[in-house]
């Protein structure tokens, strides 16, 4: 029963959505004799990764390629956070998480500008690139993921530090440095990751790190030890799954301890620094701060939710704060039990693309949107497990909702579930770029 309801979401993911929603409207499309409006159209996106790549490539199938799409990213590739921590673990290499986007150029003609969006200005309808370069659009399309609060670690506004004590949520050049770290150190050294109040990106992904980090200790460094210091009062996706992992693989080698907020750090004694436990020093510390809506989206005002996360109409992903600008991905504020995934990105960015080629081409906008979300987190030595939901949009709440009866979850880690982990983001990777 489980199984094969877990089968029906999984193949419900990324195809079926394409072929009941995608497709038809790529039939509309073209059944649909092109206005002017929609062939004029400009459509510009800051952000190429998850929800913002995927946004792009739809955007341009709905209308057939009519919608002029600009994509604007400073990174010259997209770098996969998910399968990030195999690379920190090290089982993959960085080359293996990092995919080009010239498809979407190739294959789709999406204009690509490799750079940083400086500003918006709204009243005129345009964005500002460095040295002053402006382009104008009709609809402003944001997925600029996360940024840091600093604030509420002073002394980590120090670039210095925030190199040293890095957080690795964004796959990268912090990816690399973590790595790096975890191979300087001499066994029996500590290792601690202290993780914020959720909401932030990817709920299990930093006891996914835990477990990966064990997993590398176990082989190389067995007196090693990991400490979990977590803000929340319980490890906030999988607990018991984790919990289960580390007592039978990596038994006394990972402690947790819950509501532990960190205030700031103590760099000469390499020490984090908690509210109200005390201080606990180690040599890597893995500093998750909180976080917010991406710079782009914050210094535009468009975070006017706790002045952290952007608010939108879920039917079109536009912004409540500015007109013609949609945001979408984890910049947004979702409803509890929606994570801020790449699965969920990916569903956004459809339901965004098609709501905008709907409003371009004066159609229906479709009112009853769904997507899918499937989380996989790898425990074990090439062992995995997932937890999924389906979402629907609800008329009286005016959200996207869990569909009753749709949550699964694995009973235990196991093989089969890592190969479907590791087809799961091959398969994600194509939706987005392919
Ligand atoms: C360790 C880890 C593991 C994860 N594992 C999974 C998983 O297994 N499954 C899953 O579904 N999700 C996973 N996630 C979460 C997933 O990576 C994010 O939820 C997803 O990337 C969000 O997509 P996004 O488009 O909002 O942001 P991103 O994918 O981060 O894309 C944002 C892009 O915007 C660009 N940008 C920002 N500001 C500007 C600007 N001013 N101008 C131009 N470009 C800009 C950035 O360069 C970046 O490329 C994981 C995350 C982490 C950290």
């Amino acid at each position: 029963m489980q199984n094969s309801r877990r089968k029906f979401i999984q193949q419900t993911i990324l195809g079926s959505y394409l072929g009941s929603h995608g497709g038809m409207l790529f039939a509309d499309s073209k059944s649909q004799a092109p206005t002017s409006s929609l062939r004029k159209a400009k459509v510009v996106i800051v952000g190429a990764g998850f929800g913002g790549s995927a946004t792009a490539k739809y955007l341009k199938i709905f209308s057939g390629g009519q919608i002029d799409v600009t994509l604007i990213d400073p990174s010259p590739n997209l770098v996969s956070c998910p399968l990030s921590n195999l690379v920190i673990n090290g089982q993959m290499q960085i080359s293996e998480i990092m995919k080009s986007r010239d498809p979407l150029q190739q294959k789709y003609g999406v204009r690509i500008i490799q750079d940083t969006v400086e500003r918006i200005l709204p009243e005129v309808k345009k964005i500002v690139l460095p040295q002053g370069i402006t382009i104008s659009y009709d609809k402003l399309i944001l997925s600029p993921g996360i940024d840091m609060m600093w604030d509420s670690l002073p002394k980590m506004k120090d670039p210095v530090l925030q190199n040293r004590f890095v957080h690795a949520m964004k796959a990268g050049s912090q990816t690399l440095t973590l790595r790096k770290q975890l191979e300087s150190m001499k066994d029996g050294e500590v290792f601690a990751i202290s993780i914020p109040l959720a909401p932030y990106r990817c709920p299990p992904s930093p006891y996914e790190r835990a477990s990966q980090v064990a997993n590398y200790f176990k082989k190389y460094k067995p007196r090693s030890k990991i400490l979990v210091l977590d803000a929340n009062a319980e490890i906030t996706s999988k607990s018991t799954l984790f919990k289960k992992a580390w007592s039978n693989y990596y038994p006394n080698m990972i402690e947790y301890r819950n509501n532990h907020t960190l205030v700031d750090v103590d760099s000469s004694e390499s020490a984090l620094l908690f509210e109200v436990q005390d201080d606990v020093k180690a040599s890597v510390l893995n500093v998750i701060p909180p976080m917010r809506a991406g710079d782009i989206a914050f210094h535009s005002n468009l975070a006017n939710i706790n002045q952290r996360w952007c608010e939108v109409d879920f039917l079109t992903y536009e912004s409540k704060v500015i007109p013609d600008i949609h945001i979408l991905g984890d910049a947004i504020q979702s409803s509890t039990q929606t994570p801020k995934s790449a699965q969920v990105a990916n569903g956004q960015a459809k339901i965004c693309a098609s709501a905008i080629y709907q409003q371009l081409a004066d159609l229906p906008i479709n009112k009853n949107p769904t997507f899918s979300s499937i989380c996989y987190s790898v425990l074990g030595e090439k062992t995995g497990a997932h937890i999924s939901t389906m979402h629907q949009f609800d008329p009286k709440t005016q959200s996207m909702a869990v569909v009753s009866g749709s949550n699964s979850i694995s009973t235990t880690d196991n093989a089969q579930e890592y190969s479907s982990a590791i087809k799961w983001a091959n398969d994600i990777w194509s939706d987005t770029l392919i």
